[in-house]
């Protein structure tokens, strides 16, 4: 048995087992393969080569992806969040203790700080590497 990558005219790649390569020319000729995506009989030996390049370009398409969501989350961030620097253990205590009116915050947590508040079960999450935007010179 031998195993084939195939494509049909529409693009669509699918596997298929023949006897030899004499049975899979003998298939192609008659016209007996048949995309079992679409339907469409047009159907030949996958190329390789644009396999990679078409892998390439789903990884820069998330890698786009991941960039515009990261841009939307620092915009957001920005606008919606008032920035308190290193104050932010504090503040969050201070809001989940009643001593301070809730409000959207963001800053900085040493690491111990930040396992704490969320061990306390604080509404806190941390911002992924290149998600928060840049710190404004004035803290809120
Ligand atoms: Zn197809």
């Amino acid at each position: 048995m031998i195993r084939y990558e195939l494509e049909c005219a529409d693009g669509d790649r699918f596997e298929a087992w023949f006897r030899n390569s004499a049975d899979y020319d003998d298939q192609a000729a008659k016209g007996l393969l048949m995309c079992p995506h679409c339907g469409v009989a047009k159907v030949g030996k996958a190329v390789m080569a644009p396999a990679v390049l078409r892998g390439a370009g789903k990884e820069r398409e998330a890698r786009a992806a991941l960039q515009a969501l990261a841009a939307k989350s620092r915009e957001h961030i920005a606008k919606n969040y008032a920035y308190v620097g290193d104050k932010f253990a504090e503040e969050v205590r201070a809001m989940t203790e009643g001593e301070a009116e809730e409000r959207l915050i963001w800053g900085e947590a040493k690491p111990d700080d930040a396992k704490a508040l969320i061990e306390e079960g604080a509404p806190v999450a941390p911002i992924p590497p290149g998600f928060a935007p840049p710190k404004p010179d004035q803290v809120n």
